[in-house]
């Protein structure tokens, strides 16, 4: 990666785009699709959905889009949002049976009727491609390969590997601590030797923790909360928040204007980290699929 923003120098950062490194995976998996093809397995995923959330069916959109271009079969399973934690906990199982299906992903939050902790242990971590298990989670967490880490932290290791960011040594800080991004990135980027700071609502001086950081994983969910005081020059900013804006427009929790003419490079919202998050996605259906048939 280029260093190009200095000290003393106003160059414009260095923009890092999704799409080149979710092309990159794409080529991966449609290469492994067509291995697996030749002694009949195709992989694929099942996708359940609770309710009908704008953001749910967006991103299960993307998920099946993802899905097509590259060979692998999916298949969405809808149930009410009146669904009974009963009913919800059979059709998990059923797909966990079903050796047809090697992937699981099940959108979430789910209703508050519904106890989140049961439905997603109940998942087999073998299919658990979104790491939402308490299984996939120790994974990440002793650093093997049980279950699956989640998509969205594994996409800000692939933007990071795909443009060249080494993390050895480096001071990084992830903004953000729940289980879906912040603690799970945190745990990648220390299995990568960075010596990681994590913050959250009650860090004190989050701007000056932040400006110390080489490498800045930004995951609050707070629409441009990291403004010029959290930001230093020949910073590496990984912005994963989706947020919109009053006039409903999409932005991260970084304020994208001002970090450009501070940082080194910075990933855009949108077209950053959310265009890898599917190809992981589908990446890890077909590690599954390969797992399970022990190829
Ligand atoms: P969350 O609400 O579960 O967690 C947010 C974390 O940020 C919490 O740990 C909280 O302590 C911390 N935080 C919130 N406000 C803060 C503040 N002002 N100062 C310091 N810390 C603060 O959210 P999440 O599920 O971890 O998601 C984080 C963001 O990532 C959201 O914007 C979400 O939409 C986005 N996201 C993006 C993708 C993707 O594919 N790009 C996927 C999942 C989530």
């Amino acid at each position: 990666m280029r260093n190009i923003n200095t000290i003393g120098r106003s160059i414009m950062a260095e923009i890092l785009k999704g799409k080149p490194a979710a092309d990159a995976l794409n080529e991966k998996i449609v290469n492994e699709v067509n291995l697996l093809s030749k002694i009949n397995i195709r992989p694929a995923l099942a996708i359940v959905r609770v309710g009908s959330k704008p953001d749910d069916i967006a991103y299960e959109r993307g998920a099946v889009k993802r899905c097509e271009k590259t060979g692998v079969a999916v298949r969405a399973i809808t149930l009410p949002e009146d669904v009974s934690q009963s009913r919800l906990v059979e059709a998990i199982q059923k797909l966990n049976e079903d050796r047809s299906v090697h992937g699981i992903l099940l959108l979430r939050p789910l209703p508050a009727h519904i106890n989140d902790d049961l439905i997603r242990n109940t998942l087999a971590p073998e299919k658990d491609v979104d790491g939402i298990t308490d299984g996939s989670l120790a994974g990440v967490f002793v650093g093997t390969d049980l279950g699956f880490p989640p998509c969205t932290p594994q996409a800000c290791m692939e933007m990071l590997d795909y443009y060249g960011v080494e993390v050895k040594g480096k001071n990084v800080v992830v903004i953000g601590r729940s289980t879906v991004v912040g603690k799970p990135a945190a745990m990648m980027l220390t299995k990568r030797h960075g010596t990681v700071t994590i913050c959250h609502t009650r860090t004190v001086d989050l701007p000056g923790v932040c400006r110390q950081a080489e490498i800045l994983i930004a995951a609050a969910g707070k629409a441009k909360m990291v403004s010029k005081e959290y930001l230093s020059p020949g910073q590496i900013v990984i912005d994963v928040g989706i947020n919109f804006t009053e006039d409903g427009s999409m932005c991260g929790d970084v304020d994208f204007d001002q970090a450009k003419e501070i940082v080194a490079a910075i990933t855009p919202v949108p077209g950053g980290v959310g265009a890898v998050t599917t190809a992981v996605l589908v990446k890890h259906v077909v590690e599954a699929a390969k797992r399970q048939a022990n190829v």
